[in-house]
């Protein structure tokens, strides 16, 4: 996954080649100046008691350059050293940290005549000096042979620093690749699962729109358009229902039929908008002051039907006075001078006596007790209420 294409391939090999082109010439560079301060220090006459026509003052000249250069590399040899100490003591092989010298020890001194010959009477002293001393005395310029041992090593850790940086560069990169990867990857889920969210929401909204409108649906096929009363299907079907459960349980059941007096003349008289409005009010009069477990429905044009299951003739009557002298104090926006009146018949059965069971068979027996009531109080003079007890 490191190299994906060839162009990556040739800025890779590139970067390698240039990487090792400067690791090249660096340790070239630190090589050679090693090599160049073992071939110094040997000449050195402040290093090797020899005192050659013009070296001391040649070496004098540049002193301060050569003693740079030794401090210098001492930072480049001193691991070097330490390595030669810790394998020199372990293995006997150079005990108490005494490396062969440079100056005294047979290869130094067969070194140091080629490279600048001495006189016969220095190479006598140096022979004699040598010769006896023993070799613990010898003078540590060992770091000479550091410098040598240096150089080689500098020279051999090439290819070890240039592969093991190809190496832990090669792994640092497919790490952070892998860790973009990863990164692409989840930012993908992520977003996969935002569009996911998304359209699940969507989904629930569309769901929640779909509930309402059935919501809307099935209050709109029970209501009533104008007055908001349940409409007369659902009036028939409740009647039925409500009918049957309280004969069943013989429980009290009670209808109040209600008709809005002299109705035609106010849409004669005011128009239909306001005998609409006139409707509307009624209706929502009669809805706000029907029991909690009643229902008002619209019969009929002006005449509504309030279903009251459980209630008594006495309570439903007074609750009729209620409702009759409500209306009769309303008011309509569109026609202030405008009074109306409602006539109510209420009709109540208790199912708990046997004759009011046996005389009963259907709703419509009921029904028809409300609406002879209520025909009772148009024909006594309206704006009435007048109960009527089954059996
Ligand atoms: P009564 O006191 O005997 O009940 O007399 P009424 O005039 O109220 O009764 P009638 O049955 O003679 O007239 C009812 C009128 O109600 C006739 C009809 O035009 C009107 N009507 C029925 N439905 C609506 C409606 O939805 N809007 C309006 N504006 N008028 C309606
Ligand atoms: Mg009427
Ligand atoms: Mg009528």
């Amino acid at each position: 996954m490191s190299i994906t294409n060839g162009s990556d391939q040739v800025t890779y090999n590139r970067q390698k080649k240039e990487f090792n082109s400067v690791v090249d010439l660096i340790v070239t560079l630190v090589s050679i100046t090693l090599v160049m301060r073992f071939v110094l220090v040997i000449m050195d006459p402040a290093f090797t008691d020899i005192k050659q026509v013009g070296s001391i003052e040649l070496y004098s000249a540049f002193r301060p350059i050569i003693n740079l250069l030794y401090g210098s590399t001492d930072v480049l040899l001193t691991p070097i050293n330490e390595i030669i100490n810790v394998i020199g003591n372990a293995t006997g092989l150079f005990p108490n940290n005494v490396f062969p010298s440079m100056r005294s020890e047979g290869f130094g001194f067969w070194l140091q005549e080629r490279l600048s010959p001495l006189p016969p009477f220095a190479k006598q002293g140096i022979a004699e000096y040598v010769l006896n001393s023993p070799p613990s005395t010898w003078m540590p310029g060992y770091f000479n042979w550091t410098a040598l041992i240096g150089a080689s090593f500098y020279l051999g850790i090439r290819p070890l620093v240039t592969n093991s940086y190809f190496t832990i560069r090669n792994w640092w990169e497919n790490m952070l690749i892998e860790i973009l990867y990863i990164k692409k990857r989840r930012d993908h889920y992520d977003e996969i699962l935002q569009r996911k969210n998304l359209e699940l929401q969507n989904a629930l909204n569309q769901g929640k729109y779909l509930e309402n409108e059935i919501s809307q649906l099935n209050t709109s096929v029970v209501t009533d358009e104008l007055t908001k009363a349940y409409n007369r299907r659902f009036f028939s079907e409740k009647i039925r229902e409500l009918f049957n459960k309280h004969k069943q349980a013989e429980q009290i059941m009670t209808i109040m039929m209600v008709d809005i007096d002299h109705f035609k003349k106010v849409n004669d008289n005011y128009g239909h908008l306001i005998g609409d409005e006139v409707l509307v009010l009624v209706s929502e009069l009669l809805r706000r002051l029907t029991p909690e477990n009643g229902f008002c429905c619209r019969y009929g044009g002006e005449e509504f039907a309030i279903l009251m299951p459980t209630i008594s003739l006495e309570q439903a009557s007074s609750d009729a006075e209620l409702i009759r002298n409500e209306v009769l104090r309303l008011s309509f926006p569109s026609a202030p001078d405008l009074k109306s009146s409602i006539s109510i018949g209420v009709a109540t059965a208790d199912f708990s006596t046997m004759d009011v069971k046996r005389e009963l068979h259907h709703y419509e027996d009921l029904l028809k007790f409300a609406d002879d009531a209520l025909y009772e109080a148009k024909t006594s003079g309206r704006n009435k209420v007048i109960p009527k007890r089954v059996g």
